[in-house]
């Protein structure tokens, strides 16, 4: 009997030894296989955000390339026909004329690059012996609507739409133009708005509004209003006797 029970505590004995190896055998051969399936799993994630970072890269891409929105603008446009509401760039120049407008509140003053560049034109009219006063730079959007209005209460909405902008279409909302000189339509006529006119360019200035463009422009001639785009594209702007309007090709 005890011979017979011995026996059978060594089969359970060596039953339970090799559950016991199985067990411990199993876990070693699938641990690998864990651990290299969390590592599969790792570099899956890894994949999937180099894919999203590229789709929206492409998706950026796509949003610098798709022409802006075009909303139509019913009764008496005076040429605010269509309206393209930015800021929107072309050659990464930021266009707003009466067809391109920004948004409210786009700036808040001077741009830093474009107001130095002007200090640097006073200085190099001063040289020449013109004094060239900053008249205007920045302006709010509420300031450019409590000018128009005014404008047009005094002249009337056809006149004032030829030499102020609408709120939203106003180029010194941008921070980059000034008014420099005289307000005055024969300023270009003066030594010193010849000067303006022959010199802006080296200082990385255009003049915005130039003579027998008003069709392209929208406005009539201001030779002293500037706008800053920076010496590489403003001398070629100068050395084709364009405006930035057929610059840019949307003339
Ligand atoms: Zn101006």
């Amino acid at each position: 009997m005890k011979k017979r029970r011995n026996r059978r505590k060594k089969i359970i004995l060596l039953l339970f030894i090799i559950v016991l190896c199985l067990g411990v055998g199993s876990y070693f051969v699938l641990m690998p296989a864990q651990v290299s399936l969390d590592f599969s799993f790792m570099s899956e994630s890894v994949k999937d955000v180099a894919k999203k970072i590229e789709e929206t890269k492409k998706e950026e891409e796509k949003e610098t390339l798709t022409p802006p929105q075009e909303e139509t603008i019913t009764s008496d446009d005076n040429g605010y026909g269509k309206e393209i509401t930015g800021p929107t760039y072309i050659k990464g120049i930021l266009i707003v004329n009466k067809t391109y407008s920004l948004p409210n509140h786009f700036a808040t003053g001077n741009d830093e690059t474009a107001y130095t560049a002007l200090q640097r034109l006073q200085a190099g009219a001063n040289q020449a012996g013109y004094s060239m006063p900053l008249l205007s730079g920045f302006r709010s959007q509420q300031t450019q609507e409590t000018l128009y209005n005014r404008y047009v209460v005094r002249d009337g909405k056809d006149l004032a739409d030829t030499y102020s902008a609408r709120p939203g279409h106003s180029e010194h909302e941008t921070g980059l133009a000034f008014d420099i000189g005289s307000i005055d339509n024969n300023y270009g006529e003066t030594n010193a708005g010849r000067w303006l006119k022959e010199h802006a360019h080296e200082y990385g200035f255009i003049i915005r509004y130039p003579k027998g463009k008003e069709d392209i422009t929208g406005y009539q001639y201001e030779p002293w209003h500037v706008r800053y785009l920076g010496v590489e594209h403003a001398k070629k702007i100068y050395e084709k006797n364009i405006t930035l309007e057929e610059y840019l090709g949307i003339a």
